[in-house]
């Protein structure tokens, strides 16, 4: 199947200006849509920027400015240090308390779900915190 942003996403009116363009097919436990071309599995809104903008610097993470980790439209994508793209917190009401309550209900043996519904954050912001890709600077107490 070829990828375009009409055979892939759905059009919704989001936080911005433009459409979010959400990812209709697989999706890793974080949120972020994913495929696999030529055998590499690529998040889909990765893809889309190169494809649609240009290189991401190396390093370098993209931040939806949307706040919607399904969202694929390139307009919606900024690269950003993982730095600031963990302290922008836009895209979650999380703040330090909910990450060490986060790492401390996971080491108790909590599944991400129930996680996620005791604080009322996404999954994927759990899964998030854990794997440090987000809030990685913030120290347990
Ligand atoms: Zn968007």
């Amino acid at each position: 199947m070829e990828h375009t942003l009409s055979n892939d996403t759905m059009a919704v009116s989001g936080p911005l200006k433009t459409p979010c363009y959400l990812w209709r097919w697989a999706t890793f436990s974080n949120g972020y849509g994913h495929f696999v071309v030529g055998g590499k599995n690529v998040l889909a809104h990765r893809w889309y920027y190169e494809h649609l903008v240009g290189p991401i610097p190396r390093g370098l993470t993209l931040d939806h400015l949307c706040g919607n980790p399904l969202c694929v439209a390139p307009l919606h994508l900024e690269p950003v240090d993982i730095q600031t793209n963990s302290q922008r917190g836009r895209h979650t009401k999380l703040d330090r308390l909910k990450v060490l309550s986060i790492r401390s209900m996971a080491k108790e043996g909590k599944s991400t779900k129930d996680i996620a519904a005791i604080l009322g954050v996404g999954r994927w912001t759990v899964d998030g915190v854990l794997a440090k890709r987000r809030w990685g600077n913030i120290e347990d107490a």
